[in-house]
C-alpha cells in the first residue's frame, strides 16, 4: 500500500512539473524565485512543527500523563498529527474532533486510538522522519481537499494558483434520515410515494406530508412552536395551508421575517405558487416599502414592521394568524414581539400564534409560551463533510476567492454558497472573482456569480434561484440571509469564512457599532447545513478546527443583549408599557442598556423626568427611524428646514453607498464628489446637495452617471423621502425650506445628534461624547483631511480603527444652546 502511495506521488510530481511551467507562465515569475520562495515557506513550516512537537512530546512525557489530560491531548494531537503529511490518512479516519469523538465512542476506544496515534507518530520520528519530510514536500504539490477524487479531477489545473489553501477534513455531519426522526403523529407515509410526486414541487417539500397534522395541531392549540430544518417549507407553505383551510376568512395571516430580503423574496415565491400578482392576495411590507393592498390575505413583513403595526392597532384585530418566523434569529424586534403577541393572545382567544424556528432547541420557546406544544418537521439532509484550513488564514476574503476557484477547478458539479459579511464585501468579492477568472478564458467552465444582500433589487434577487445551466457552476455570494432565511436549491459547497456583521453596543459609552465578528457554532452549523440539501455536501471553513473548538461561542447572543434599545423603548412607551423592567422579555436586556436607552430618550426630550412619553416623543415614534434621526426631523420644525432635513434623513437611511469610484476614472469621480463638498460644508450638507441637484435634474439617471452617484441609492432615498414627507403631515409639521441657511440646517441636525459629538485632540484623533473614546474621521468623509475642531457624526463604525461616518462641523455654543442639560461649555473645549 505504501508503495502504491509512493508511486502515485511520483506520478504526481511528473504532472506537477508540467503544471508548474503552466503556472509560472500564468503568474510570470521565474523558476528560481518560485522555488526559493517555496523552499523557504516549507522550511519555516517544518521548523514550527518541530517546535510544536517538542513541546508536546518532549522528554519524559508519558502516555499515562497524556491520558490524564485527555481532551487537551486529543485536540493537540489532532492538530499535530494532521500536520504530518505522512499521517494525513490516519488523521482523517482515526481522529474526530474531541466533541464528536466523545459523543460517538463514549470514550471506550479512546485508549486504543491514543496508542495507535502515538505508535504512528513514533514511527515517523524514528527514521521515517526523512521520508515523511520528502512526502510532505511532494504532497504539498497537490491540492489536498481531503477527498480522494479531488486529485483525479484536479490534475489539469494543479498549480494554477500558487496561493492555494490546504484543507483538512475534520468531521462529517451525518445526514438526517426521515425515517429515523419519524414523528408518531404521522404514520403510513412512504418515501417512494413522496418521490413520485416530484412534478409538483410543493408536494415534495418535507412539510407536505404533515399538512393535515399541522392544521389539526394549529386548530387544537392557540400557540404552536414549529421546528424544521431550513428548506422544509415552513415559511412558504404554512401560510398557504392556513389560507386553504379557511383561516383568511376571519382575518389576515401575518408572517414575520427578520430580514427585508427574506420578506420580499418569500412573498414573491408564494405569490407565484398561488398564481396571483405580488401585492394582491400575497404581499409584503418592509420599512419604507408597503407592497400590500386591500386584497392582501397573506402578508409577509419584517418583524420591525409588525412591531410598528401595534402602534396603530394594539390588538392586531385584522389578523387571524400571526406567524413569528425564524424565531431562532432572536432579533430585537422578534424578542419584543414575543412579549406583545403573548400578551394579546391572552385576551384574543380567536388568534392563532405560530412560532417557527430552524434551530432544534425549541424548548426555550415552548417554556416561554407557557408550555406550548412543539411540532417537529423531520428534516431531509444528506451527509456533509466539514473541512477546516490547516493554518489560520490572514485574509478571509482572499481565502474565500481562492477557495471558490479551487472548488471550481477541482470539484464535481454543484453550486457554491459563500457567506460574506455585507454588501461592500460581496461587491468586492464579485469584482475580484471576475478579475481572477478573466485571464482563464475557456480553460475553465463558466462561473455564474450571483450576489445577494439586503439592498439588491427584487429582480436581481430572483437570479439566485435560477437553475444553473449545464456545464456551468453558480456561486452565490450572500450575507447571513442565506443561513436560514432563504433556501437556494442545488448548493453542494459552502464556504464559511466564519464571520458576520453584528451590532455591538457598549452601555458604558452608549456607543453602538457594527462589527465584523466571528459567528457562533450554531451559525457555523446552520451554514454547513446549506450544502447538504440536494445531495451530499462539503463545507469549507476558512478557519482551523482549533479555532472552531476554542474561539467560537456556542450560540449567538440575542440582539437585545448587544444593541442600543432606545428605539424599542420608545415604541414600548408609546404602547403604554411604562414599567419596562416588568415587561415579559424572553431574555431581558442588561439593566445598564435599559438605563442608557431611557437616559438618551430623556436627553432627546422624548421622555420626561419620570419616564413618561412627551409630545416630542410621541411625534418621534411616528418615524420608523432611530430616535436621533426622528428627533432631528421633529426639530426641523423649529429651524424651519423640514424639506432639507427629510432629504438628509432619507439619504442617511438609503445606505452608505452614495458615490462610486470606478478604477479607470478615479480622478473624475473624486472631482465630482468634491463638487458637493465645496466649502467644507460637511457630509450631511453634501448629501443634501446631492439630493437637491438630482431633484433639480428631474431625478435623471444620466445625471447620476455624470456625477458618479449610485442611481440605486438615489431612488431608494427618493422613496424614503416621500414617506417621511407623508409622516411629517401626520405629526403636523409643516414643510418649510431654508436651503441657504446652512446654520439652521446644522442646528436641526445637532438637535438630534448632539450625543454624537467629538472634539479634535492634539494627536489628530477625536475624543467622543460625554463618555470619551478615541475615534477618527472615516476616509470617505469630505472632512477627512480638514479635521475641524468640533464635529458631530452620524455613526461610529469599527473596521481597522474606530471611524466616525458622516460628519458635520458644529460650534460648541450650539451644543450648549440646544442641549444645556447635556453639555456645558467647559466640557467642550
Ligand atoms: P423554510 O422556511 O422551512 O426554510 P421555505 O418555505 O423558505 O423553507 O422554502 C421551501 C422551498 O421553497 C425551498 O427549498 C426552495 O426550494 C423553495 N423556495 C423558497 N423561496 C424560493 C424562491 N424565492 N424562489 C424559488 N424557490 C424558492
Ligand atoms: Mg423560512
Amino acid at each position: 500500500d505504501a508503495r502504491k502511495i509512493a508511486e502515485r506521488k511520483v506520478k504526481k510530481v511528473r504532472c506537477d512539473v508540467k503544471d508548474r511551467k503552466e503556472m509560472r507562465k500564468l503568474r510570470k515569475i521565474s523558476r528560481e524565485e518560485y522555488l526559493k520562495d517555496r523552499e523557504k515557506k516549507k522550511l519555516e513550516e517544518m521548523r514550527d512543527e518541530i517546535e510544536d512537537e517538542k513541546y508536546l512530546f518532549g522528554d519524559g512525557l508519558k502516555l499515562s500523563e497524556l491520558e490524564n489530560s485527555k481532551l487537551r491531548y486529543m485536540k493537540d494531537v489532532y492538530e499535530i498529527v494532521k500536520k504530518k503529511k505522512g499521517l494525513e490518512d490516519v488523521c482523517d479516519d482515526e481522529y474526530k474532533m474531541p466533541e464528536v469523538y466523545d459523543d460517538q465512542f463514549g470514550g471506550v476506544n479512546q485508549e486504543k486510538r491514543f496508542a495507535a496515534a502515538l505508535q504512528r507518530y513514533k514511527e515517523v520520528e524514528s527514521g521515517a522522519e526523512q521520508k515523511s519530510w520528502e512526502d510532505q514536500q511532494i504532497g504539498n504539490g497537490s491540492l489536498k481537499f481531503g477527498s480522494q477524487d479531488v486529485n483525479r479531477n484536479g490534475d489539469d489545473y494543479e498549480y494554477l494558483f500558487e496561493d492555494q489553501i490546504e484543507f483538512v477534513k475534520a468531521s462529517v455531519m451525518e445526514g438526517e434520515n426521515e425515517e429515523d426522526m419519524f414523528d408518531e403523529s404521522s404514520d403510513g407515509f412512504r418515501e417512494k410515494e413522496r418521490v413520485q410526486k416530484l412534478q409538483d414541487e410543493r408536494k415534495t417539500l418535507p412539510i407536505y406530508r404533515f399538512r393535515e397534522d399541522l392544521l389539526k395541531a394549529i386548530h387544537d392549540h392557540q400557540v404552536l412552536i414549529i421546528v424544521g430544518e431550513t428548506g422544509s417549507g415552513k415559511t412558504t407553505q404554512i401560510t398557504q395551508y392556513l389560507h386553504e383551510a379557511g383561516y383568511t376568512k376571519r382575518g389576515k395571516i401575518g408572517c414575520t421575517q427578520p430580514r427585508r430580503v427574506a420578506a420580499m423574496s418569500v412573498a414573491s415565491r408564494v405569490s407565484k405558487e398561488m398564481g396571483v400578482k405580488l401585492g394582491n392576495e400575497v404581499g409584503y411590507s418592509i420599512r419604507f416599502e408597503d407592497n400590500t393592498s386591500e386584497k392582501t390575505v397573506i402578508k409577509y413583513m419584517t418583524d420591525g414592521m409588525l412591531l410598528r403595526e401595534f402602534l396603530g392597532e394594539p390588538d392586531l384585530a385584522s389578523y387571524s394568524v400571526l406567524m413569528v418566523d425564524e424565531a431562532h434569529e432572536r432579533t430585537i424586534s422578534t424578542d419584543v414581539l414575543f412579549g406583545l403577541v403573548k400578551d394579546i393572545a391572552r385576551f384574543r382567544s380567536d388568534l392563532k400564534l405560530i412560532i417557527s424556528s430552524a434551530s432544534l432547541d425549541a424548548n426555550k420557546f415552548s417554556d416561554y409560551f407557557d408550555g406550548a406544544p412543539i411540532f417537529r418537521i423531520p428534516g431531509r439532509r444528506f451527509p456533509i463533510e466539514i473541512h477546516y484550513t490547516k493554518a489560520p488564514e490572514a485574509d478571509y476574503m482572499d481565502a474565500a476567492i481562492v477557495t471558490i476557484l479551487q472548488i471550481h477547478l477541482t470539484q464535481p458539479p454543484g453550486d457554491i454558497l459563500v457567506f460574506l459579511t455585507g454588501q461592500e464585501e460581496i461587491e468586492a468579492a464579485e469584482e475580484l472573482l471576475r478579475q481572477r477568472t478573466r485571464g482563464m478564458g475557456t480553460k475553465i467552465a463558466e462561473l455564474i456569480i450571483c450576489p445577494i444582500f439586503a439592498n439588491l433589487p427584487l429582480e436581481l434577487q430572483n437570479n439566485i434561484f435560477e437553475p444553473t445551466p449545464k456545464g456551468a457552476r453558480k456561486v452565490v455570494l450572500a450575507t447571513n440571509i442565506a443561513e436560514t432565511s432563504l433556501t437556494i436549491d442545488g448548493i453542494s459547497y459552502v464556504i464559511d469564512p466564519g464571520f458576520c456583521k453584528m451590532k455591538s453596543y457598549s452601555p458604558r459609552t452608549g456607543m453602538e457599532s457594527l462589527l465584523v465578528t466571528p459567528v457562533s457554532k450554531a451559525s457555523a452549523l446552520q451554514r454547513a447545513g446549506r450544502s447538504g440539501r440536494t445531495g451530499p455536501g462539503k463545507c469549507f471553513r476558512l478557519y482551523t478546527a482549533f479555532n472552531y473548538q476554542n474561539d467560537l461561542e456556542e450560540n449567538t447572543v440575542p440582539e437585545i443583549q448587544r444593541t442600543n434599545i432606545s428605539n424599542v423603548v420608545l415604541t414600548l412607551k408609546c404602547l403604554g408599557i411604562d414599567d419596562l423592567m416588568a415587561f415579559d422579555f424572553m431574555d431581558p436586556p442588561p439593566a445598564e442598556t435599559l438605563l442608557k436607552a431611557l437616559e438618551l430618550l430623556y436627553s432627546l426630550n422624548a421622555l420626561n423626568s419620570v419616564g413618561q412619553l412627551t409630545k416630542t416623543g410621541r411625534r418621534m415614534a411616528e418615524f420608523p427611524l432611530d430616535p436621533m434621526l426622528s428627533k432631528m426631523i421633529v426639530a426641523s420644525e423649529k429651524y424651519k428646514c423640514s424639506e432639507e432635513i427629510i432629504s438628509i434623513a432619507a439619504m442617511l437611511s438609503a445606505g452608505n453607498l452614495v458615490f462610486y469610484r470606478p478604477k479607470e476614472k478615479k480622478v473624475h469621480a473624486d472631482a465630482a464628489k468634491m463638487n458637493f463638498h465645496t466649502g467644507n460644508v460637511g457630509d450631511h450638507i453634501a448629501l443634501l446637495k446631492v439630493y437637491s441637484s438630482w431633484e433639480e435634474h428631474n431625478y435623471s439617471t444620466q445625471w447620476c452617471f455624470e456625477n458618479f452617484v449610485q442611481v440605486k441609492t438615489m431612488k431608494q432615498a427618493r422613496d424614503i423621502r416621500d414617506q417621511l414627507k407623508g409622516l411629517l403631515e401626520r405629526v403636523e409639521i409643516e414643510l418649510s425650506s431654508s436651503f441657504n441657511d446652512v446654520e439652521s440646517i446644522k442646528k436641526a441636525i445637532t438637535s438630534g445628534f448632539f450625543p454624537h459629538f467629538a472634539l479634535l485632540q492634539r494627536t489628530g484623533a477625536y475624543r467622543t461624547g460625554r463618555n470619551p473614546q478615541t475615534a477618527h474621521i472615516h476616509p470617505s468623509s469630505g472632512l477627512a483631511y480638514v479635521l475641524p475642531k468640533c464635529v458631530i457624526y452620524h455613526e461610529l463604525v469599527l473596521t481597522t480603527k474606530e471611524y466616525m461616518r458622516q460628519i458635520t462641523e458644529v460650534k460648541p455654543e450650539w451644543l450648549v444652546e440646544i442641549a444645556p442639560h447635556y453639555y456645558q461649555l467647559k466640557d467642550l473645549q
